[in-house]
């Protein structure tokens, strides 16, 4: 599954074979304790393996995020749940302490896909999150355009989700806002390399330094949350860091070419509590 799907049939095939071998989808790469989503990566008529239609899912239309929990395939979460992501980011006055996060990311080389919802970057073992001391391994960043959290109400131009997961297959995501900016941005090297068909991997020559897609700042705001993708399942550690970074015009107009609409609307925040970090965690 390399730079291969040469044709339209391939390219679908490659497809298939990812989504069922592989669980792909923004947010829903590692979930191996809830119902696996059956193939999500293509918008076809495809079945999946047990004869079932597959799970389309899209951000707009009639298999739209609202519609979400009722397509079935174990996606009603997305409509029941109580803890459900992206939010509106505004800390309330909460006492409780929030967890202290570090990063310890290494440079590596990552092999970007188009899944058909994303471009998610999977990367080799050896990079994590520890949250309060408990260690997380980074499965797989990915993008939204527009973000997918607001602050106070606004969002951003896009937004990047580090995905990791502890011994116990629960997940911790690391959330980071891009806002558009002129000039050189970080993601210069990882966009020359952007697959731009549904289904296609490629394999960057280079080690992406990754810690220079975060910014210097490693203050958030932390709450329980889901995935934002079906099946939307809870449980999640969300971390979204306070400090944006910067995106340049013509690599946020790139990804909009692939992606026009990526972000699935806040939900409601119920009871949970918004805690925030300062900036020494
Ligand atoms: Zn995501």
């Amino acid at each position: 599954m390399n730079p291969s799907a040469r044709s339209p049939r391939r390219a679908t095939l490659l497809a298939v074979v990812l989504a069922s071998t592989i669980t792909l989808g923004a947010c829903s790469a590692v979930d191996g304790d809830k119902p696996k989503p059956p193939a999500g990566a293509s918008a076809k008529p495809d079945q999946d393996k047990s004869g079932k239609p597959a799970a389309h899912w899209s951000y707009e239309g009639a298999e739209g995020p609202d519609k979400w929990g009722d397509l079935g395939h174990g996606f009603g979460t997305c409509t029941t749940g109580r803890e459900q992501s992206p939010i509106d980011l505004t800390p309330g006055t909460a006492q409780k302490k929030p967890a202290a996060i570090t990063v310890d990311y290494k440079p590596a080389p990552v092999k970007l896909e188009n899944n058909g919802h994303t471009i998610q970057a999977n990367v080799p073992a050896g990079s994590r999150i520890t949250v309060d001391g408990a260690p997380y391994e980074l499965q797989q960043f990915h993008f939204h355009l527009p973000s997918e959290h607001t602050v106070q109400g606004k969002g951003t131009t896009m937004e990047l989700h580090f995905v990791h997961k502890n011994a116990q297959g629960r997940l911790a995501v690391l959330g980071v806002l891009m806002e558009e900016k002129p000039g050189t941005s970080a993601f210069a090297a990882l966009w020359k390399s952007l697959p731009d068909r549904e289904g296609r991997t490629v394999q960057t020559a280079q080690a992406v330094d990754l810690n220079k897609l975060l910014p210097a700042q490693r203050a958030g705001y932390q709450y329980a949350g889901s995935l934002t993708t079906p099946p939307c399942s809870e449980g999640v550690k969300w971390t979204v860091l306070k400090e944006t970074v910067a995106v340049s015009p013509d690599e946020a107009a790139a990804y909009r070419k692939l992606f026009p609409k990526s972000n699935r609307p806040v939900q409601p925040q119920h009871d949970r509590e918004v805690l925030v970090s300062d900036p020494q965690s």
